[in-house]
């Protein structure tokens, strides 16, 4: 059985719904993220499986045990939230050691992790500075040692990096991943930041209106997705609206272009519509590129973005973002022309509402 198991969670305020019947089962040291834009429901499933919020409907566990009936302080999780939320009128020793007093440890044995804590988050120097006192970064990253002090079986962190500055964000991103793989915590960690969840998790959950709309690795979420909204928030994918030729041929046109599909189009008819993700970066431009399905267009503009050079084009009716790398002798494709991409016929992914 998995460690953190969440069955048919829903979760209503007043007349409004805002969880609706969320699965999720995560293994012992796994670290998945909750990746969904603002509002989706991230922060109250992870409030559910803290406790501080009981969900309207179904249950949760931890390792085998049903958490439903009890309350904070007896789930031994540890919490970190977005703003930091030190306690501002104690030093970094104090805040650290806060949740091994709770617990009632010895005076020795709370040095000894506080020490071993700080030695962690590589602040062991500054531990009589206030909160007040150090950067944004340093203050997260004393979140999260007295997040972890009291040895927690589950570590929540919501969007503990929004507030930092792009670099920080970055590093910190990074040295989370490695002292949760050192620990071997069970971790889930809220964003809405697409590029942060591919970056460091074992599994994403795209949410999606109060749901889980793909729950996968980070390669499966970004190369094959499966609803037309996990196309367009992971990784901005093209979304092309296709009409079916010929179903047992598996063909579908795309303005004057017939794409012949690897996955199979079920149980649609010729003349039916389909919708088809495309990542900018599938197609080619190069004469002799791979590939066994073309797409023709008219350029509607080409922009140069640094290391690519991204051009829209009209295709049937669709603009087609399509990115190609850039090199010192790359040449800014022009408005009105007529281009002809080359692809895979496993770039086209079919994908559902
Ligand atoms: P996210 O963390 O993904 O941005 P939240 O879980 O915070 O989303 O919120 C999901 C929805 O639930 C939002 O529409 C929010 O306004 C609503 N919501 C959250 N907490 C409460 C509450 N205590 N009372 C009423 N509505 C709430
Ligand atoms: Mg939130």
């Amino acid at each position: 059985m998995s460690f953190l198991v969440l069955e048919s969670i829903k979760k209503s305020f007043g007349q409004t719904q805002v969880v609706k019947d969320f699965n999720m089962s995560i293994e012992k040291g796994e670290f998945v993220s909750f990746l969904g834009p603002s509002g989706c429901g991230k922060t109250t499933v992870l409030r559910m499986i803290a406790g501080f919020e009981s969900p309207s409907d179904g249950a949760i566990s931890i390792n085998g045990r049903n958490q439903n009936a009890l309350k904070t302080n007896q789930r031994n999780i540890g919490m970190v939230f977005q703003a930091y939320a030190l306690f501002p009128n104690m030093n970094v020793f104090d805040n650290v050691a806060f949740g091994l007093k709770v617990a009632g440890k010895s005076k020795t044995e709370i040095e000894t992790r506080v020490k071993e804590m700080l030695n962690l988050i590589g602040l062991d120097h500054l531990s009589d500075r206030y909160p007040y006192q150090m950067s944004g970064g340093q203050q997260q990253r004393v979140a999260l040692a007295r997040a972890l002090a009291p040895k927690p079986q589950v570590l929540l962190l919501d969007e503990p990096l929004s507030a930092l500055d792009a670099k920080i964000r970055v590093s910190l991103r990074e040295e989370i991943r490695q002292i949760q793989r050192q620990l071997g915590i069970t971790t889930v960690f809220v964003t809405h930041d697409q590029e942060e969840a591919l970056s460091i998790s074992d599994r994403i959950v795209v949410m999606n209106a109060g749901r889980a709309d793909q729950i996968g690795t980070p390669s499966e979420i970004y190369n094959r997705p499966t609803t037309r909204f996990v196309a367009s928030f992971v990784g901005t994918l093209n979304i092309i609206e296709a009409t079916v030729i010929d179903p047992s041929a598996n063909t579908v046109k795309v303005g004057e272009n017939t794409i012949r599909l690897r996955e199979s189009i079920g149980a649609l008819k010729g003349g039916d519509k389909l919708s088809i993700a495309l990542r900018p970066e599938a197609g080619s431009l190069l004469e002799n590129a791979k590939g066994d399905t073309s797409l023709t267009g008219q350029v509607i503009s080409s922009h140069f973005l640094g290391s690519v050079i991204r051009t829209k084009l009209e295709v049937g009716g669709n603009q087609i973002s399509f990115d190609m790398f850039n090199s010192p002798d790359a040449v800014l494709p022009q408005s009105g022309e007529t281009l002809t991409l080359r692809f895979n016929a496993h770039d086209f992914l079919i994908v559902r509402d």
